[in-house]
């Protein structure tokens, strides 16, 4: 299956909330998200069945990390043989992707546009070159941006609209040597995302 590449504001719209999909825009008054659920009509958001309601925690969740159902389903096969809650397990995988992580340290303004920088092979992990935005990271690794990329004038323009920018306790961004340290794994609290995992739980036990 291609990933989606129509008009991203749509699947926000679709979801009737932000999802940050649009780096810097996300953040304007430019932001579509207001106008409604699309479609040729308009059509009214439909009271949901409690599988409709499930379905869709699903569907924005895969939205807001930008991951296809397989690649989906893996993590949460994952997750669930994994000790602790099945919700927060995938949860935390999902945070531990490469793409995510270089958009939670700021390395890029939304996480499509940090999978682009992966892919473009900007990104050293532990010295070694990864362009593999499904990368998941682990405890005491060290992702950095490239010598060469750091003169690029994409990443300076990024890390000039990211600068600001709060990194979550369990990464550890030094910004001079534009370096960052995976202290431990994303736990539950630290994902600001207003997602409510156990109904993705309660689709795929169904
Ligand atoms: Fe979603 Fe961002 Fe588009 Fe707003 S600008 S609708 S938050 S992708």
């Amino acid at each position: 299956m291609a990933r989606y590449t129509g008009a991203v504001c749509r699947l926000c719209r679709r979801e009737g909330q932000k999802l940050f999909l649009k780096g810097q825009r996300c953040y304007t008054d430019k932001c579509s998200v207001k106008r409604g659920t699309p479609g040729q009509h308009g059509q009214s958001r439909r009271k949901l069945s409690e599988y409709g309601v499930q379905l869709r925690e699903k569907q924005k969740t895969k939205r807001y990390y930008g991951v296809l159902e397989s690649q989906f389903r893996k993590y949460f096969e994952m997750a669930n043989k994994m000790k602790g809650v099945t919700g927060e397990n995938l949860l935390s995988v999902l945070e531990s992707r490469l793409d995510n992580v270089i958009y939670r340290l700021g390395f890029g303004t939304s996480r499509a546009e940090a999978r682009q920088l992966v892919l473009h092979g900007h990104f050293n992990v532990n010295g070694k070159r990864v362009d593999i935005p499904s990368y998941l990271v682990s405890p005491g690794e060290v992702i950095s941006i490239r010598e060469a990329s750091k003169k690029s004038a994409k990443i300076k323009e990024v890390l000039e609209i990211t600068e600001s920018k709060l990194v979550p306790d369990w990464l550890e961004l030094n910004r001079d040597s534009l370096e960052a340290k995976v202290v431990s794994l994303a736990s539950r609290e630290h994902i600001d995302l207003p997602i409510e995992e156990h109904l993705i739980v309660e689709l795929y036990s169904k």
